[in-house]
């Protein structure tokens, strides 16, 4: 195998998840020559779970960051259509809109707050609404809902493993070298370096490592950077078929996703303390009661996978797009924690075109390193 320093790439991308693969895809889209490194296998991270959750934030107290996953929310769908095209590869996708149970006057309150805000934050015919407990009694219990429940039209769904392997599919058809089990580490004058040693060279190097781009960097800088949040998930198969066209159901941070296989997903935990990344405990099973209370489809259903990933949270929670301080041709881009399948395309969009010395106009000033992280080498 030749090394990479023998055979410079205009872009060497770190870390094969989902921020990672749009970075590689979108580089070769703009004719640049990409090589992906990754240390185990494309989609062993977070990027290889089961959600594939693609929600709005609430539409009051709008900011940079609720704008930026707006277009990623608004644009990801032609951008997945694109992507289809090319690999033969169905992803999943699906607008399918969300339900969020109302159980109590403040929430109704609140509820409607959000509806008025969507009209004037989203775009038509996009909308937060808020609807009576009949419509949906056959997918989210009436129980559940006693003062019925909040209802969107943008929240969509995508199957991450078969949006992982389109992408994967993209990239070889692109010409873009893949290195799996491919370690990278940087050095200590701040270069990366491959498992033999030898040095990465680049025009640009992004580093999209998930969670472990926090461990990587970290020495180099005052404060930590970021940190990953464990969180387990389960498949589940109804005992009858179900209308794999409805809504996500989302309740205080459990989730329940019909998927187009005819099964479901259901997730997740999330915990700041864990000691083996990859194991599933009792803390899932209790998602996976709290899901069967909220769908009756789901009462008998067969539990087929249990899985479990780190997300990668930024310190500060935005996710961090753009050059690192005190590192050469180095950029960051990862913390994409809950929402990295809905922006993800954009954060590749936005790390680019800071390799040309460009200042995407729709990248909040808060997801700049430079405004966020203080490097020991100023
Ligand atoms: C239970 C659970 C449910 C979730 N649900 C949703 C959801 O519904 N919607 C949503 O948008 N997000 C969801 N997320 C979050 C989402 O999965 C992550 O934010 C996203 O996958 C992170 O993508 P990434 O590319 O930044 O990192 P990863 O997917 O973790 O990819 C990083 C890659 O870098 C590689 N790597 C690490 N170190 C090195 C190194 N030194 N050299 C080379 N390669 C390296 C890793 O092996 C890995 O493949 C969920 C996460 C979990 C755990």
């Amino acid at each position: 195998m030749p090394s990479l320093s023998a055979n410079r790439h205009d872009i060497a991308v770190i870390g094969g998840g989902i921020v990672g693969l749009w970075t590689a895809f979108e580089a070769a889209r703009q004719g640049r020559s990409v090589v992906l490194l990754e240390k185990r296998h494309i989609g062993a991270g977070a990027s290889g779970g089961l959600l594939g959750a693609l929600m709005p934030h609430q539409a009051t107290s709008w900011n940079a960051k609720k704008q930026f996953q707006l277009d990623g929310l608004l644009t990801l769908e032609d951008e997945i259509t694109a992507l289809e095209e090319l690999t033969g590869i169905d992803t999943g996708y699906r607008r399918c809109g969300r339900l969020m149970p109302i159980r109590n006057a403040e929430k109704r309150r609140k509820s409607d707050e959000w509806a008025g805000a969507s009209h004037d934050a989203w775009p038509y015919p996009y909308r937060w609404m808020v609807a009576e407990a009949t419509i949906y009694s056959d997918w989210l219990s009436p129980d559940e809902m006693p003062l019925g429940t909040n209802a969107d039209n943008l929240s969509a769904r995508v199957d991450p493993r078969n949006l992982v392997a389109a992408l994967r599919k993209a990239l070889e058809l692109s010409g873009v070298a893949i290195r799996e089990e491919t370690t990278i580490l940087f050095d200590d004058t701040r270069k990366p370096l491959l498992p033999d040693g030898t040095p990465v060279v680049a025009g640009h190097v992004v580093l999209s490592a998930g969670w472990q781009t926090f461990g990587l960097v970290d020495p180099e800088f005052a404060e930590p950077t970021g940190r990953g949040v464990k969180g387990q998930a389960a498949l589940l198969k109804p005992a009858q078929p179900i209308d794999t066209a409805q809504p996500i159901l989302y309740d205080n941070g459990t989730y329940v996703i019909a998927h187009d296989s005819g099964l479901v997903a259901v997730g997740s935990t999330s915990e700041d303390a864990f000691d083996d990344p990859a194991s599933v405990d009792e803390k899932l099973d209790a998602v996976i009661d709290r899901a069967r209370l909220l769908c009756p489809a789901l009462v008998n259903a067969e539990v087929v996978e249990k899985w479990a990933g780190i997300r990668p949270r930024a310190s500060g929670r935005e996710p961090l797009v753009g050059p690192l301080p005190g590192f050469a041709n180095t950029l960051i881009a990862a913390g994409g924690f809950k929402i990295s399948f809905a922006i993800a395309h954009l954060m590749a969009k936005a790390v680019l075109a800071q390799t040309d010395d460009a200042n995407p106009a729709f990248l909040p000033d808060i997801f700049l390193p430079k405004n966020r992280l203080k490097s020991l080498h100023d």
